[in-house]
């Protein structure tokens, strides 16, 4: 059965759960995860969930996942060095748990490490 309960995102959005915003553009907006796996680790995600994942974003809205890139660098800039990697976990066997797509940004001391760290 598909479910109808808005997505944990949807419920921080709404103010329901708390955490704190570390950013925002128009249709998308950043905190911080909860199990950070990197000095900083950022969630950017878009307001609306209706793309379950980077696949559907990309086919549905490719401006709306520009828009998550944008914010993504721009809080690299501010809260580390720049550099970022962009982490999009796409399905339960690839570690995907929120099915609101949300693209993970990793930053600081990432340089030694390979992406399957
Ligand atoms: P996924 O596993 O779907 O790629 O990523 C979901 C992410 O959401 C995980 O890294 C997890 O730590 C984070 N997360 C889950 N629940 C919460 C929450 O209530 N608040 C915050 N800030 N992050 C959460």
């Amino acid at each position: 059965m598909v479910s109808t309960e808005p997505s944990i995102f949807t419920r921080i959005l709404r103010g329901d759960i708390p955490s704190e915003m570390v950013g925002e553009t128009e249709n998308v907006f950043a905190i911080n995860d909860i199990a950070p796996r990197a000095p900083l680790h950022l969630l950017v995600i878009p307001k609306t969930e209706k793309y379950r994942n980077v696949v559907e974003l990309a086919a549905g809205d490719p401006e709306l996942l520009a828009e998550m890139i944008g914010l993504a660098n721009t809080l690299a800039m501010q809260h580390s060095d720049g550099d970022f990697r962009l982490v999009f976990n796409t399905g339960a066997e690839a570690g995907q748990t929120v099915f609101h797509v949300h693209a993970h940004v990793l930053a600081g001391g990432l340089s030694e490490k390979s992406v399957s760290d």
